[in-house]
């Protein structure tokens, strides 16, 4: 019997604490407590360069919108490897620091938990860059893996990713703050084969329930329809949505909605999983940018055996659970405990353990240490329920 995903959701105490030594913009400042006083500033400015000399920044290792990353390691002991995230001053922001590196360290802050990225320390460099050390995640992201053809993996692999985007969803969710971001790309790959929710730059927290949002979050493939149609308040159900596009597109191996406007992806997501009406999500028409559905071409709402033809090797129990995630309607999705309490983690395959896990590289090897399974080999169970779109070798 397969062990439910909620069996480890508790974060270990010993990693809550992050010690965030920089006061963001911490000349302009005037009115932070740490700085009202000259000693206090000093005092500021001291455990901030005490931070910083604690790590060593090496070679680049990626660079995203808003930052470069570097690798690093602990001055005191070399082998202790970390990801320095430099935050680029931008003209736009010249008076202080964009949104998201604020939004980052605040909520990294706040989570601590095996399926998210740890936050270890903030320091700002002389230069007054913000950077965040951040745990290394030497393995690359789930989607090299899903686009790399000498990677081979299976559905026991899939449940495995799955159950652990879930849990690091459902520490979020639990903590009342929404991802908004999630894709294939943004979900990175530990050492141990630890799947790791990262990139927290569109994160915000949702205790308010009447509180406005904007509604221009979430990359578009991955996207849920109230965003499309401008919905301003919002909840947890728009990052599971963006767990079913992940889920689905593991299955496919390409992504299964890619509109290549907003206009297209909602047009594309209707045809895909059915027209909404007032029947099928009340509510629906009233949201800002709806878009009246042509009378004549209307798909009706699409059940079981579609996610079944569609998704064949996820199973019935798994296509049971993608379309719970692909509700039209956010209220019907499925909340992340709902999720994790879905039969399909007590039906065969068991997830496969994370020391098994299919890695990117030369494809020759498996993560951990001795262990003998090639990179690409599945077992015949898996081998068995899986489909031909799993295995891009399969010349079919
Ligand atoms: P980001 O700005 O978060 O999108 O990061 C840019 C690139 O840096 C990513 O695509 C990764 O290649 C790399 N990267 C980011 N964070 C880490 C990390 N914690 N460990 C290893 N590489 C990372």
């Amino acid at each position: 019997m397969a062990v439910s995903p909620l069996s480890s959701l508790s974060p270990s105490a010993s990693d809550t604490a992050v010690k965030l030594t920089c006061a963001v913009n911490l000349q302009d400042n005037a009115h932070s407590p740490l700085i009202t006083h000259s000693t206090g500033r000093e005092l500021a400015e001291q455990l901030n360069d005490d931070v910083r000399h604690k790590y060593i920044k090496d070679k680049k290792l990626g660079e995203g919108t808003y930052a470069v990353v570097y690798l690093g390691h602990l001055r005191v002991d070399p082998s202790s490897l970390v990801a320095i995230k430099k935050i680029k001053v931008n003209a736009e922001y010249k008076d202080g620091l964009s949104m998201d590196a604020i939004r980052e360290v605040k909520y990294l802050q706040e989570l601590s938990h095996p399926n998210i990225i740890a936050l270890h320390d903030v320091f700002s460099s002389k230069d007054q860059n913000l950077n965040l050390v951040l745990e290394y995640l030497p393995h690359g992201d789930l989607e090299m893996l899903i686009k790399d053809g000498n990677v081979h993996y299976g559905a026991a692999d899939v449940k495995a990713w799955i159950g652990m985007l879930a849990r690091g969803v459902w520490f979020c969710h639990e903590n009342f703050i929404l991802h908004r971001d999630i894709k294939p790309n943004n979900l990175l790959i530990a050492f141990d084969g630890e799947v790791k929710l990262a990139d927290f730059g569109l994160a915000r927290s949702f205790a308010d329930p009447y509180l406005n949002m904007t509604h221009q979050v979430i990359t578009r493939w991955y996207r849920p329809p109230e965003l499309l149609y401008g919905a301003r308040q919002y909840s947890g159900a728009v990052d599971i949505w963006s767990i079913g596009m992940v889920f689905a597109e593991l299955l496919l191996r390409v992504p299964f909605v890619a509109g290549n406007s907003d206009l297209d992806q909602i047009s594309k997501v209707c045809e895909a999983f059915g027209t909404p009406t007032e029947d099928n999500w009340p509510g629906v028409t009233r949201l800002p940018n709806y878009i009246p559905a042509d009378k004549n071409h209307t798909v009706p709402i699409q059940g079981r055996e579609f996610f079944l033809r569609q998704f064949p090797t996820a199973g019935p129990v798994g296509a049971d659970l993608l379309m719970s995630m692909c509700m039209l309607d956010p209220r019907k999705r499925s909340t992340a405990r709902q999720v994790l309490q879905h039969k399909w983690w007590f039906t065969e395959p068991k997830p496969t353990e994370k020391e098994n896990l299919p890695r990117k590289s030369d494809g020759t090897q498996k993560m951990g240490n001795g262990l003998t399974r090639k990179g690409g080999e599945i077992d015949d169970y898996t081998f068995k329920y899986t489909a031909r779109q799993l295995d891009f070798n399969a010349g079919e």
